[in-house]
């Protein structure tokens, strides 16, 4: 089965970082294998101690919960936990647990190479017609954003021969330091301070970013809206944000679409509503009403004695499906006009087909 550190730890998965430590501390005096002769003591606390070392640690938390369990967890991180040697834990007196989780646990043996960081992504919001939606659409938008700076090409050296090796790390990034502790002795590597990590030092910057190896720039982006596209609907222009650092790749483009409310229609996923007003002798008779479609006027067949709020459906004239082939419908629902002004003529037949004896016998046998 797998492992659950929270289980391990016995604490909530919502636990603070404070209750965190609490636990380990108890549970590491518990079952340290200098204390406890029991014989499954000693797997049990480096049980302990590798649910802390993630639980205790916020990245690898985080991580380790979009996971669930320590397998997943191990998989997909490469190793999980390393730090230390667990099988080795002699030397114990008294030590204080909570002391030597802070110490752990609080970054120091985390430092390590730093790797250069990706752009970050860019997020635009655009509002577009209803036209625009179901038939789609090409917009530039102006972006500003950080990009590369082409004098150094990302460097921020003044010339290539400004680019040195950092003498304290001798390039590796990293420091490496050995500590004795209770446990024995175990190294910690720290980001070297010199280079922050870099490896390199520059030692003139290029004039035109500062050193920073990035530059501010508006460009101009052509978007292709696809035809169906709706509110929230997501275009991901990959590698159109914002640069890396050196060596890194540039972040992405994300166009949040939203779609302006029609005057006439009302959108309900891929299909179209639409009230129409049809003459009140037509809805009798039957025959034909023009309606508006996106692709303008249409007309529309009733059938004699259509009543009020009746819904029907024009095939296609809907807006596209945004994935897939065809397109959703129209929805007509058919409002009876009820004429103002009648002429004389139009008042004398209404009131003769009032007083017209109902003959409802038919229709029920
Ligand atoms: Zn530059
Ligand atoms: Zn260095």
């Amino acid at each position: 089965m797998a492992k659950d550190y929270y289980k391990i730890l016995s604490v909530e998965r919502n636990a603070t970082k404070e209750e965190i430590k609490k636990a380990y501390k108890q549970l590491a005096k518990k079952y340290h294998p200098d204390l406890n002769k029991s014989p499954e003591s000693e797997q049990k606390f480096k049980e302990i101690n590798e649910a802390a070392a993630v639980l205790g640690d916020d990245a690898k938390r985080s991580q380790y919960d979009q996971f669930g369990d320590a397998d997943a967890f191990k998989r997909a991180s490469g190793s999980g936990f390393s730090g230390f040697d667990f099988g080795s834990f002699r030397d114990f007196a008294g030590f204080d647990f909570g002391d030597i989780f802070d110490q752990f646990f609080s970054g120091g043996m985390n430092g390590a190479r730093r790797r250069s960081r990706r752009g970050a992504n860019i997020r635009v919001d655009i509002e577009i017609t209803l036209e625009e939606a179901a038939e789609g659409t090409t917009k530039t938008l102006s972006i500003p954003r950080e990009e590369t700076c082409p004098q150094c090409d990302g460097s921020g050296a003044a010339s290539p021969g400004d680019i040195k090796t950092c003498p304290e790390c001798q390039g590796a990034g990293v420091s490496r330091r050995t500590q004795r502790t209770p446990f024995g002795l175990f190294s910690t590597t720290a980001t070297c301070g010199t280079c922050r990590g870099r490896g390199k030092t520059v030692e003139r910057e290029c004039p035109e970013c500062d050193g920073t190896g990035l530059v501010k720039r508006t460009r101009k982006i052509e978007v292709k809206v696809p035809p169906g596209a709706e509110e929230g609907t997501n275009l991901r222009i990959t590698g159109e944000g914002e640069a890396g650092e050196e060596g890194a790749g540039p972040g992405d483009l994300y166009v949040i679409i939203h779609v302006r409310e029609h005057d006439t229609f009302e959108r309900r996923g891929d299909d179209l509503y639409v009230k129409a007003e049809v003459p009140f002798a037509t809805a009798a008779l039957g025959g034909e009403v023009e309606v508006p479609t996106l692709q303008g006027k249409a007309k529309l067949r009733i059938p004699a004695g259509t009543q009020s709020n009746t819904v029907f459906k024009m095939r296609s004239k809907g807006v596209p499906y945004l994935h897939g082939s065809g397109e959703g419908d129209e929805l007509v629902e058919v409002v009876i006009e009820v004429p103002k002004n009648l002429s004389r003529r139009q008042r004398e037949l209404l009131e003769e087909f009032a007083e017209r004896p109902k003959k409802k016998k038919g229709f029920f046998k």
